[in-house]
């Protein structure tokens, strides 16, 4: 801002100055002061009280006599004239003290030594000055409180009252004059400007605005100052003491006083917060703009189907060369302390791809280190200028972040250049390059697991099991080419079916709700399964069905794998009828051996019987005949006889194979009947017994006679093997319930100390007892009847808690289709 130079030069009146001197000062104070050389006082009055232009400055000279009396009539016309009093070097502290102790003069009046007369122009010039501008502050001042005479509020307090209001203001207001030159400040507008009142009145205010901003406040000024339409407010920034900016916004408003004279009247208001917001807001919005584009980059790329990974990989590199501004951009591995480059871009060849380093010699070593961004714009210029990325690299310029998958180091990505970086990296430049890591880490985790999952279905493709997942629904999702060479199903007639097509009729309901039943809480199903295949014939299936869980261990589907064991099933069907023909055979072969032990053990009944015979003939045909003791002796013929033919009986039956009375027996009413045989023998050996017949038993074709001899058989060992164990023990159970569709299972239990392994080892051998009066044939036989009739009987449970023998007894195939129950 430029002071257009006064149009009228200040004044400076000489009286009784030596001529010499005078000459010198009107030379040097030229054009700015107008310099008048009077002889004596008088003139000088004169020239007051004629009202001639204003004098600016007085000096008296060696030749008046009583310069401090002078001075002081100067003083009663105007007591703000600077006066400066010639004197004597050696006389000049005297007049000091004089001057001091003089009542009527202010400290305008300054003795000045005679041997000092070059310091002259300058000391006047400033004087000169400094009562012009009092005199133009005196003017503002005279406006102002004309101003405020014209308010209604003519009190006294109303001057002081507005100027209190000023100080207080939250904005600032300065007056200046059309030069620029400050009038008025407020409390306010000092702060602002950083100037007490007493140093800014007068000043020009572009002075105390910062250098870089005055050319605009003067425009400002100018504007405001024309005739045009008033000029907007602007921002101004300022620097606060403490080097903070801080933004001022400054409105301006041309004021016109009393007297004629123009000035302006600015309004200075602190916006430090509102900029700062805004700047603040436009920076955020640059950096999401920026997020954007780069995100829009990484979906451009991720989205690319055409694209393999690596592709993908090198796209995102040359992405990070082109927002960070730096010619090279690396992907790589990092290994204990190797780091292998993966990819890289630009480098000139530095960083080929598979090339290996030592991890501390890269800035990565650092950067593995750090969950942040590592960035260095200028090596050389930085603590980093010993490490040997920037004296053996010759990289100034660095940023980098660790790439993690699933949630472990995987390397890292880093972009960098040999030329230093002009602009710092912003906190959005970190930002994104954190993006992109992720976005890096979730792509090798992807890759990662699509390599996993072609595994897995390699294999499953490849696996000689049938394998079937099916969803929570269970509907199939999926077969393998195993599963179409069993079943002879095609995956596109299965996939999005249920199983149910495989299911053969053999199992019923309840079988299936058990198997799901196991699964659906999350257990593994192992079992054999009858099912049917395309063409209608069966197949026995050894499955393993599992329930897949998700991360949070929710079950999402299933898993079925199995492998067709009806080859297995049938040969061991074949082992079984061999094995049971051959045990047949060698009870039939022991029948030899047994007819000795028979000739023995019938001899005993038949020698009984013909003793006591020939005793009963004896008493009948004696003298003494006693009917009593005749009965007797025939009663025990009968017995014996009884006996014999008991023997015979069992012979004949443990010989027997097939020529039964078969018929649809319902084996509920046989286990009544044997309950009933045996319960006066349980009551005197204190056997509590338990009948469990299910419901719904179906019946099977079998000879009553033979099961009821089998069940006879098992429940008399059962309460043998419970005589020596304490009576509340005493307990035998039997139990029937539906095997499979139409098969029947019985399970005799009892509570006594069970058998040991040589004893259970040879249970089924003839002739094998451990009773004193045992035969040793009762289980042989059983076994006998039982598969003689399809089934099977077995000790399943034995411990020294008790024994369970069970048999089973298979179902009424003519009656597949037509399963009566008893019930
Ligand atoms: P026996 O009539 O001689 O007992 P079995 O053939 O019926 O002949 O039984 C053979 C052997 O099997 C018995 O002597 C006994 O040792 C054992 N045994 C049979 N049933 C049981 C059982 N419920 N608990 C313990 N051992 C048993």
């Amino acid at each position: 801002m430029t002071v257009p130079p006064a149009e009228i030069p200040g004044l400076v009146s000489l009286v009784g100055v030596d001529r010499a001197l005078a000459r010198l000062l009107k030379s040097r104070l030229r054009p700015v002061l107008a310099v008048e050389t009077l002889d004596d006082q008088n003139s000088l009055f004169l020239h007051m009280e004629g009202g001639g232009l204003p004098v600016d400055a007085v000096v008296l000279g060696m030749a008046l006599e009583e310069p401090v009396r002078v001075a002081q009539r100067i003083h009663v016309h105007d007591k703000h004239i600077p006066i400066l009093i010639l004197s004597r070097p050696a006389d000049c502290d005297q007049l000091k003290r004089t001057l001091m102790f003089s009542p009527f003069l202010g400290n305008e009046v300054t003795p000045w030594p005679t041997d000092e007369p070059d310091g002259l122009p300058a000391i006047l010039r400033q004087a000169a000055e400094r009562r012009r501008l009092r005199i133009r502050y005196q003017n503002a001042l005279s406006s102002a409180q004309i101003r405020l005479e014209k308010l209604p509020l003519l009190q006294p307090e109303a001057s002081h009252y507005l100027d209190q209001l000023l100080d207080h203001a939250p904005i600032g207001v300065v007056t200046v004059d059309p030069a620029g030159a400050i009038l008025t400040l407020n409390r306010q507008a000092q702060d602002t400007l950083r100037v007490a009142e007493r140093g800014a009145l007068g000043r020009l205010l572009g002075d105390l605005f910062p250098i870089a901003e005055r050319q605009r406040l003067c425009a400002l000024l100018t504007r405001c100052a024309s005739h045009g339409p008033r000029p907007g407010p602007e921002v101004f920034e300022f620097h606060s003491a403490n080097g903070t900016p801080r933004f001022v916004e400054t409105g301006c408003t041309p004021l016109t006083y009393r007297t004629g004279q123009r000035g302006i009247m600015l309004i200075m208001q602190d916006v430090t917060d509102r900029i700062r917001a805004e700047r603040e807001r436009c920076r955020a919005e640059k950096e999401l703009r920026l997020h954007a584009t780069v995100l829009r980059g990484f979906h451009e790329i991720s989205s690319d189907r055409s694209l393999t990974l690596e592709e993908k990989l090198n796209r995102l590199l040359k992405l990070g060369c082109e927002q960070f501004g730096l010619p090279i951009g690396i992907l790589s591995q990092v290994n204990g302390d190797i780091f292998r480059v993966l990819d890289s871009v630009g480098g000139e060849g530095l960083f080929p791809v598979g090339g290996t380093r030592e991890l501390r010699q890269t800035y990565c070593g650092g950067t593995v280190l750090s969950n942040e961004p590592v960035a260095l714009e200028h090596a050389g210029a930085s603590e980093w200028r010993d490490h040997p990325s920037y004296t053996r690299g010759g990289l100034e310029a660095y940023i980098g972040v660790r790439v993690q998958v699933e949630n472990e180091l995987y390397g890292t990505l880093c972009f960098a250049s040999p030329s230093p970086r002009p602009k710092p990296f912003s906190s959005a430049d970190r930002e994104i390059l954190k993006l992109m890591s992720q976005w890096v880490g979730s792509e090798l985790r992807r890759e990662r697991a699509d390599a996993h999952m072609r595994k897995l279905s390699g294999a499953l493709e490849q696996a000689a099991d049938a394998v079937i997942i099916t969803d929570r629904g269970r509907f199939i999702e999926y077969v393998n080419p195993a599963f179409e060479t069993l079943t002879g199903y095609r995956k596109e007639e299965v996939i999005g079916q249920k199983t149910y097509f495989l299911r053969s009729g053999l199992h019923d309901d309840k079988f299936y709700d058990e198997l799901w039943q196991v699964i659906g809480t999350g257990g593994v199903y192992r079992g054999v399964l009858i099912n049917r295949k395309k063409d209608g014939s069966l197949y026995h299936e050894m499955k393993t069905i599992s329930p897949l869980k998700d991360d949070q261990g929710r079950v999402t589907h299933f898993i079925s794998t199995g492998h067709d064991i009806t080859e297995l099933v049938r040969a061991e069907e074949q082992d079984r009828l061999h094995r049971a023909e051959l045990a047949h055979v060698a009870r039939l072969s022991t029948l030899g051996e047994m007819t000795s032990g028979l000739a023995h053990e019938l001899n005993q009944p038949l020698c009984a019987i013909t003793t006591y015979a020939q005793t009963a003939l004896r008493v009948l045909t004696g003298p003494d005949g006693s009917a009593e003791r005749a009965r007797y002796g025939l009663e025990q013929v009968v017995r014996q006889a009884e006996l014999a033919g008991e023997i015979f009986r069992r012979l004949r039956h443990f010989a027997r194979k097939g020529d039964m009375n078969r018929r649809r027996v319902c084996l509920k009413e046989v286990i009544q009947e044997v309950a009933g045989f045996i319960h006066a023998d349980a009551q005197q050996s204190g056997v509590r017994v338990e009948l469990a017949v299910a419901r719904n038993l179906p019946r099977v074709l079998a000879d009553p006679i033979q099961i009821e001899q089998v069940l006879l058989n098992l429940a008399r060992n059962a309460m043998d093997a419970m005589a020596g164990v304490e009576e509340p023990r005493r307990q035998l159970l039997i139990k029937a319930r539906r095997q499979g569709i139409r098969g029947v299972r019985m399970e005799i239990h009892d509570r006594g100390r069970g058998c040991p392994q040589e004893v259970a080892d040879r249970l089924f051998e003839p002739f094998f007892t451990t009773k004193p009066d045992g035969l040793g044939i009762g289980l042989g036989i059983s076994q006998s009847i039982i598969e003689a009739h399809n089934g099977r009987l077995w000790l399943e449970g034995n411990s020294d808690q008790g024994a369970t023998f069970c048999f089973t007894l298979p179902g009424d195939e003519d009656q597949a289709h037509a399963i009566r129950s008893c019930d």
